[in-house]
């Protein structure tokens, strides 16, 4: 029978990669909490109406990108694309916002979207994210972006690029939509498929096609379709990330491809991810998200970041931790009778709190010892014949080879002091 693979797009993540990934959780986690956000877990499967209204339905992602299903009642239901419509509806549906407000989530998990894979583009990856709930100002904007920023800084990811733009109000945005229709019409037929479908459900998309940018290049900029309030309201944005000293560069080409964004929409972009793949990660605010669900009118800002993308800079840039070892002490008999003595002595360590390996298996000493140098043990625990009748254990130093005999009473204190860990 053949050997059964993992699905398209997807990829296990080994225990040589889990490094590299707790790294960049805990890291986010931490920054976010210093940033007074909490955790939160929403479900991985959702209503489909759900994305459908909060995404767009004339998005890629809703059109073309969703693993969507039939449940037993014949419900549909989607594999979440991404995080924000869940954690707002979950925020909204336990009304947490109006115990706190406004309200700052973080959350991390994996999300699903049918895309073709290749580097950096999976089917199944890995995003984090925040999303602060509940109040409209600029600083919550800046807070938002500085947290991102701050992330990239604590991962130690040098070459970050900020880009961003502001998409107005959506009575901006609808005079935006008209602006650009007037002047891509005319160029209809020289526009790709992709593009000539846009054109009449979702125009800004336009900016984003690789394929026509040559004409996105002198299309009107939405700086001219903003009102004076959301002029302002972005230049404070600006003015408080420049307090912060975060460089930023401002993209008028920059729409995002998620229908619920209004006024301020960020990248995260890295010199070391090449085209369609050079995003780390944006996000921005959106206002009118809340009602899409049913939920009152309730102002909301945040971002998502891939971790896989994230990981991938990481190595390329030499900051990733490598594969750490899973053990500290190998606990091994010599011979099958001492397989009880053996399991003893791994519980005293592990009591202790060092992590140990017990074997006890049949195989030679030798081979044991060499398999637990592999796994990155420091020390061997052996068990003989001997130490049985005494009382005692062999602790081998196995990268300095030598060993020495202590009481088995003596055997936790010992291996903490030679681990260096506190007792
Ligand atoms: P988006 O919600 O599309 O802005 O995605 C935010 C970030 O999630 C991107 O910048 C990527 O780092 C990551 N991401 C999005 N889609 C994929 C995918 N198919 N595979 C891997 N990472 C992805």
């Amino acid at each position: 029978m053949p050997e059964i693979a993992s699905p398209r797009g997807t990829r296990d993540i080994l225990p040589a990669d889990q490094a590299a990934y707790r790294w960049v959780l805990d890291t986010h986690s931490r920054v976010a909490e210093l940033h007074a956000y909490r955790p939160v877990e929403t479900p991985i499967i959702e209503a489909t109406e759900l994305f459908a209204r909060a995404v767009g339905s004339d998005t890629d992602i809703v059109e073309k990108q969703m693993f969507t299903f039939d449940d037993r009642g014949g419900r549909s239901l989607t594999l979440r694309p991404e995080g924000t419509a869940g954690v707002t509806r979950a925020a909204l549906a336990a009304r947490l916002d109006q115990e706190l407000r406004p309200l700052r989530l973080h959350y991390a998990g994996p999300m699903f979207r049918a895309e073709r894979p290749q580097a950096g583009r999976q089917h199944q990856f890995t995003q984090l994210g925040i999303e602060c709930i509940g109040e409209r100002s600029a600083s919550v904007d800046a807070e938002v972006v500085e947290i991102a920023w701050r992330f990239f800084a604590a991962l130690g990811l040098h070459g970050v690029q900020l880009q961003v733009n502001s998409l107005g109000s959506p009575e901006d945005r609808a005079r935006y939509r008209e602006a650009l229709v007037a002047y891509y019409e005319p160029l209809r037929d020289r526009l790709c498929d992709d593009c000539q479908r846009r054109l009449d459900t979702n125009p800004l998309r336009l900016l984003d096609c690789k394929r026509d940018a040559q004409f996105a290049e002198s299309a009107p900029k939405i700086a001219a379709s903003l009102s004076r309030e959301s002029t302002e309201f972005f230049g404070r944005v600006l003015e408080i990330l420049d307090t912060a000293a975060i460089p930023v560069t401002l993209n008028p080409r920059l729409v995002r491809g998620l229908d619920y964004y209004t006024d301020t929409v960020f990248e995260i972009w890295h010199e070391t991810l090449s085209g369609a793949q050079n995003a780390l990660g944006g996000g921005g605010r959106y206002d009118g998200l809340a009602a899409l669900l049913g939920f009152a009118a309730t102002p909301g800002c945040g971002y998502a970041l891939g971790v896989e993308r994230t990981i991938m800079v990481a190595k390329e840039l030499g900051v990733a931790p490598g594969a750490a070892a899973g053990v500290d002490v190998l606990v091994a008999s010599v011979d099958p009778p001492q397989a009880a003595a053996a399991a003893r002595q791994a519980r005293t360590l592990r009591d202790a709190g060092i992590r140990t390996m017990l074997d006890a298996g049949e195989r030679r000493l030798d081979r044991k010892l060499r398999s637990a140098d592999k796994a990155g043990a420091r020390l061997a625990v052996v068990v003989g014949e001997d130490e049985v009748r005494d009382g005692n254990v062999t602790v081998r130093d196995l990268s300095q080879h030598s060993q020495q005999r202590v009481p088995e009473a003596e055997l936790a204190a010992l291996t903490l002091r030679i681990l260096g860990m506190q007792q």
